[in-house]
């Protein structure tokens, strides 16, 4: 494609693809309807949040380039919602029609040691870290790093997969049969008081706005909980802004996509700590959709169809995020009851331990700590 070609405007009518059908797809679907655009759902097979909301469905493998082209012939801008859709399906698709938020944050985001290296080129904290390839690595690298670390591999890690902490006189040949003996990095780790993120969205025409920085709680490593605002001093919440900025800007980002944080020494220096980046719309900016002017899906339509973005200031003192979690969906019973809880069912049969089965938003007129 041409650059003035994808830079166009697209008009209510037109289609977005979505690559992957679960919450993030439907909740990006549900918003482009709200616009009048059209969505078509690209995944293996029908796996049902995405799938039950949006015009038309298209089941096809990743690899298989026929059904790649076909789906591209009847979209007018593709987006996905998952960070692990394979590199080569992008670049392949890239070729036909625009991809977004973008290759280049794409591949930065799916490989860790390539993420935290990004980072540390710029001036910007993360945790320690030492690329393991081979078990000799992870021992020259534990040596180096101290007694507290966390083995990641490179790739494929999400909620805590992939993953495996690494204590004082830790069986490291242990650890590295754990992850598979696969690419990893082995970071230190950070005894944190707080985990923030930040979702923002820049346009195509280089405007850029964030949310509020969100302050995070994590159970079973799977996102409990999201309240805003953080309970960070607003230098630090202006710094995190920046780091998203900087970030949108190197990596040309078009459309939403979130940096995940930790925050050392709270109350003292406060400083922050880069973990992720999520290069999609985020579960940490779902408080948007009641809680913010725009909700991070509005914001990303808007981002990839090339129009302006929305205003995206919070709507009362305390907005909160909880999610349901496996049985935890239950609860819909209490909530459905519950004068302003906004429910949010993502259409899931199972409810399977861990799995995001919806969340709820509660807007607050005091922080509920
Ligand atoms: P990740 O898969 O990198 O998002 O990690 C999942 C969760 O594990 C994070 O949200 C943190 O709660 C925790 N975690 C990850 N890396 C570290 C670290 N270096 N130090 C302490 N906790 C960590």
């Amino acid at each position: 494609m041409t650059s003035g070609a994808r830079a166009r405007k697209l008009a209510p009518g037109a289609t977005i693809g979505i690559l992957g059908g679960g919450q993030l797809g439907r909740m990006i679907a549900l918003a482009a309807a709200d616009f009048g655009l059209r969505t078509i759902v690209y995944e293996p097979e029908i796996s049902g949040p995405a799938a039950q909301v949006t015009n038309q469905h298209m089941a096809g493998a990743y690899g298989d380039e026929a059904r790649l082209a076909a789906f591209a012939a009847r979209v007018d801008v593709v987006t996905y919602e998952f960070e692990n859709v394979p590199a080569e399906a992008v670049a392949f698709l890239d070729r036909l029609k625009p991809v977004r938020p973008g290759g280049r944050l794409l591949a930065v985001a799916q490989d860790r040691f390539i993420e935290k290296s990004f980072f540390a080129e710029r001036g910007i904290g993360t945790a320690p870290f030492r690329r393991v390839d081979r078990l000799g690595d992870l021992e020259a690298a534990a040596a180096e790093i101290g007694p507290r670390a966390i083995l990641k591999t490179r790739r494929f890690g999400y909620d805590g997969k992939g993953q495996v902490r690494i204590d004082a006189g830790g069986d490291l040949a242990a650890a590295w049969h754990a992850i598979g003996e696969a690419p990893a990095i082995l970071e230190g780790f950070v005894p944190f008081e707080r985990e923030v993120s930040v979702v923002a969205a820049r346009s195509a025409d280089g405007s850029f706005a964030a949310f509020e920085l969100a302050e995070n709680e994590h159970r079973n490593h799977i996102l409990d909980r999201t309240v805003v605002p953080a309970s960070v001093k607003p230098a630090t919440a202006a710094a995190a802004v920046e780091i998203a900025r900087l970030t949108a800007e190197a990596l040309e980002v078009v459309g939403v996509f979130a940096v995940e944080m930790f925050v050392r020494d709270a109350g003292k220096g406060e400083t922050l700590l880069v973990n992720e980046i999520a290069p999609r719309v985020h579960n940490t900016g779902h408080w948007t959709i009641e809680g913010a002017q725009t909700s991070q899906f509005a914001q990303h339509v808007r981002a990839i169809c090339g129009w302006p973005l929305g205003p995206t200031q919070r709507l009362s003192p305390c907005v909160e995020m909880r999610n349901l979690i496996g049985a935890g969906v239950e609860e819909w019973q209490h909530l459905i009851a519950e004068p302003g809880a906004y429910l949010h069912l993502y259409g899931k049969d199972v409810a399977a331990q861990g799995r995001k089965m919806g969340h709820v938003t509660r807007r607050l007129p005091a922080a509920p700590r």
